[in-house]
């Protein structure tokens, strides 16, 4: 099977078997894929897709996997790994292959022409294919932030390889965007690349825009590094945070395994410990029956779950104590307010 997908996809991919997938998603779980293509180029790209829906196997679209949990089982079938980075400007257009990272590489590189229109997404994980799949959104400037900005806002056209297997160029009305939400959540289009429309702008409010969003980041989500996530692990009800339920219900630092509620973030689940998709599936689980029991709402997951999930880890949680010194971004804003 490798290397008839090699020969079907040619230059620009590299097959290999086997491989564990934990390493390429921000929350570094998830067992082997039995294939894993990478996809180097947006030609590379079409090529995979085209071979392995040709060859009717399973597969999934990987991108930075800051916004899945893949399962312990791993994935049966083929894993195409997008790392098409090529970026392109043309005036105050930038045209970017889907694999391409939002930050640093795009948005560094268009701050770096004081283009302005990208700014606001730093410090998020994301290729631009899956900026376009989430409507990548994040708080206006401050000091006012008083609205969400998305990027369908600045999205002038995208190449798709359709469902059908078309190749086609779509405006924005194509994608239907939303809230976290895209066509690519019900269709499965793949997006090759990307083309926004930025504006100059003054390079100093660009950059102070960008030190500015990751200073907020940085207050309140725990390190990538040393504690991976998946970001906000439950969507939010309709005006309620779903972090501010879970703490109210005194479960942050609960832990299973290596998978804990973080005491700086009470939405966002941190693998603190080789934690497992088996860990993390107890964890949410428990957290959805204590808040339904303390407060009647119900939390959804706001992830992807892919491939085969184990049994979710048996037993009675744990709490990890809250770490000295550690200060949230609500005590530190209940501090200075008058
Ligand atoms: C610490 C942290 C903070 C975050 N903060 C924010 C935030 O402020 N705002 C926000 O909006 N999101 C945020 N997120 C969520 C996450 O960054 C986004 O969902 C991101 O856009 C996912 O991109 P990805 O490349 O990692 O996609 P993946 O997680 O790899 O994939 C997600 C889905 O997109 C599909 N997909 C990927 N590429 C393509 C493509 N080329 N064509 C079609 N489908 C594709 C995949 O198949 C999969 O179904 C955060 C996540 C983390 C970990």
């Amino acid at each position: 099977m490798r290397q008839t997908l090699e020969k079907l996809i040619g230059e620009g991919s590299v097959v290999r078997e086997n491989i564990r997938l934990a390493p390429y998603t921000t929350m570094r779980v998830g067992g082997p894929a039995d294939f894993f293509v990478e996809a180097t180029n947006a030609t590379a790209l079409e090529r995979a897709v085209r071979a392995v829906r040709g060859l009717d196997l399973p597969y999934f679209l990987l991108g930075k996997g800051a916004n899945i949990v893949i399962g312990d089982g791993g994935f049966r079938g083929v894993v195409v790994h997008n790392s098409a980075d090529h970026i392109c400007f043309n005036g105050d257009l930038v045209t970017a292959e889907s694999g391409a990272t939002m930050y640093p590489d795009l948005i560094e590189l268009a701050a770096s022409r004081s283009l302005s229109g990208l700014e606001h997404y730093v410090g998020i994980p994301s290729t631009v294919g899956g900026a376009l799949w989430q409507n990548l959104h994040f708080l206006s400037p401050a000091p006012a932030r008083e609205r969400t900005m998305f990027i369908e806002e600045v999205l002038e056209y995208a190449d798709l390889l359709t469902e059908e297997n078309e190749s086609k160029r779509v405006g924005v009305d194509y994608f239907e965007f939303g809230y976290d939400k895209s066509i690519l959540h019900w269709r499965d289009d793949i997006v090759l690349s990307a083309t926004f429309r930025l504006q100059e702008a003054n390079q100093a409010d660009i950059y102070r825009i960008m030190k500015e969003n990751l200073a907020w980041r940085e207050l309140r989500h725990p390190d990538l590094k040393t504690e991976p996530s998946v970001g906000s692990i439950f969507k939010k009800i309709q005006g309620i945070g779903a972090g501010k339920l879970i703490d109210e219900c005194g479960l942050k630092g609960t832990c299973y395994g290596g998978m804990a509620i973080s005491h700086l973030h009470a939405n966002i689940i941190v693998n603190h410990a080789d934690g497992t998709a088996a860990d993390l599936q107890a964890l949410v689980a428990y957290v959805q029956k204590e808040v339904t029991q303390q407060t009647g709402y119900h939390l959804e997951t706001e992830v992807e779950f892919v491939g085969d999930f184990h049994p979710p880890t048996s037993g009675k949680p744990v709490f990890l104590p809250r770490p000295e010194g550690l200060v949230t971004a609500e005590e530190l804003a209940a501090r200075h307010s008058p």
